[in-house]
């Protein structure tokens, strides 16, 4: 498992949500796999057509999850916590991080500065980016991996 990562960043998620939809300054996509959405109707029994909008051109994504009207914010979101917390994508399993496909074939994982948990709590260590590697690992079965 080889991948290359920042070394010196802390992160501890402050539970804000801001992740969880739209802000002042960014729309948030919040993209799924198939089994994904499957995997959301089993643990909702809800059809996926009911959280999730289809999409084109952002494969292996096929999904976007629908948002609130008003506020912008995921449907699972319930007084700021995740409804579907086991359940959740892997885009929300990353966040902060995103992990790219290098054109000279390394995996990069990089983070955004818009979560305000980035800078609290403990140095993030090799094992808990092994963890979310696995994981897209095994969601995408090798297809091109990008969590944003
Ligand atoms: S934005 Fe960052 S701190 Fe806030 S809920 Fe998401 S991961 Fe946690
Ligand atoms: S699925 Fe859960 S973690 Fe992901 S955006 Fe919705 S409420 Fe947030």
């Amino acid at each position: 498992m080889s991948f290359d990562y920042p070394k010196n960043v802390r992160f501890q998620c402050t539970e804000c949500a801001l992740c969880c939809g739209d802000t002042k300054k960014r729309v948030r996509h919040i993209l799924l796999l198939k089994k994904e959405a499957e995997r959301i109707s089993e643990a909702t029994f809800k059809p996926a057509e009911e959280f999730t909008v289809q999409i084109e051109g952002r494969e292996p994504y096929v999904y976007e999850m629908k948002k609130t009207e008003k506020e912008g914010k995921c449907l699972f979101l319930k007084e700021n916590l995740c409804a579907i917390y086991a359940s959740r994508p892997l885009i929300c399993r990353f966040y902060p991080f995103q992990l790219k496909n290098m054109k000279d074939g390394r995996h990069r994982f990089s983070h955004t500065t818009e979560c305000p948990g980035i800078g609290k709590g403990k140095r993030v260590g090799k094992s808990y980016l092994e963890r979310l590697f696995q994981q897209a690992h095994e969601q995408l079965m090798g297809e091109a991996t990008k969590a944003v």
